[in-house]
């Protein structure tokens, strides 16, 4: 039997059945059900070998549930509700040290399973291939708006207030592994509240601040005293000779949301705290276009959209 067919079966066998996929695994093509008016939300992001891990170093239950949380993250920064997973599998034809190639993807699905299941992802379907170079993975994400449409990085308007979930900074000393995709976060403040645009934070907190201000067509002040540093932040400022906010500005992958909000609706959230996590207010959208920071005395200066660019994805 084929590696593809091998897995193929043991996926049938070890995933949970679904009463949503009419058509699932194993035919030309999975259907998705359920959408009704709702509209489809896609998304796609692929890790690779030495490029996004070392697989030499990481388990691959890891690699495997970072693959499909990333996804997961964007469906949150639209305020999507999770449908369907496809996953796009090239195995080093050998394996991986003493882990046969079908070995891996089982392992790279069981890292998967639990957060599907956390978050009612059906995983519906993808390809398997092997070949002489590095593992690849890549997942799509399939998602649907609920009814107040989808959350937008365009939707941002000048006066908004910026809030951010969770602490930022340090990811790379573990949490980047760890996605904890910002899901139910993302549902329920665009459900009760009323929010304007919305990014996750995977490639620096600075600079997906500037994309969302860019991409709503107007400027964002930080103020830099009110950023919410996580703990990993600091313990690596320890070592890095850089600062714990300088790490929570740039580091990345922190896979938090940051919500552009009218005024009064941020000022509820914030007395609210609705959320298991804390939010915090760290700036807020302004006329004059570009990225500015605030210090503690006033002074508004030009702030760097420090982060991590994807070579040749945007
Ligand atoms: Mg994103």
């Amino acid at each position: 039997m084929s590696l593809e067919k091998e897995l193929l079966a043991w996926l049938k066998e070890n995933l949970p059945p679904s009463g949503r996929l009419p058509v699932g695994l194993g035919d030309d093509a999975a259907v998705l059900g359920g959408f009704e008016r709702a509209g489809v939300v896609v998304t796609t992001d692929m890790l690779t070998d030495g490029v996004d891990f070392l697989l030499a170093e990481v388990e691959p239950r890891r690699v495997g549930r970072k693959a499909l949380g990333v996804n997961l993250s964007d469906l949150a920064a639209m305020a999507a509700e999770p449908v369907a997973g496809f996953v796009s599998l090239v195995l080093p034809r050998q394996g991986s040290g003493r882990r046969s190639a079908l070995e891996l993807a089982i392992e790279l699905y069981r890292g998967m399973m639990p957060l599907a299941e956390q978050f009612q992802v059906e995983i519906a379907g993808g390809d398997t291939n092997t070949w002489d170079g590095p593992l690849a993975i890549s997942v799509t994400a399939v998602g649907k708006t609920t009814l107040r449409g989808p959350l937008t990085r365009s939707g941002g308007q000048v006066g908004d207030q910026l809030l951010v979930t969770g602490r930022l900074g340090g990811s790379i000393l573990g949490r980047h592994l760890e996605v904890e995709p910002r899901v139910r976060e993302a549902l329920q403040l665009h459900a009760d509240y009323q929010l304007h645009g919305g990014i996750d934070v995977s490639d620096g907190l600075a600079l997906d601040v500037a994309r969302l201000a860019a991409a709503s067509g107007v400027g964002a002040v930080l103020e830099l005293d009110a950023i919410p540093i996580a703990e990993a932040a600091e313990r690596l400022a320890e070592r890095s000779g850089r600062s714990a906010l300088e790490h929570a500005l740039g580091d990345g992958e922190d896979f938090e949301l940051v919500l552009a909000a009218p005024d009064q609706e941020a000022t509820r959230i914030l007395e609210d705290q609705p959320l298991s996590v804390p939010v915090t207010r760290i700036g807020e959208l302004v006329e004059e276009t570009g990225l500015w920071q605030v210090e503690a005395d006033g002074q508004r200066t030009v702030l760097a959209a420090r982060g991590y660019e994807h070579r040749g994805d945007e």
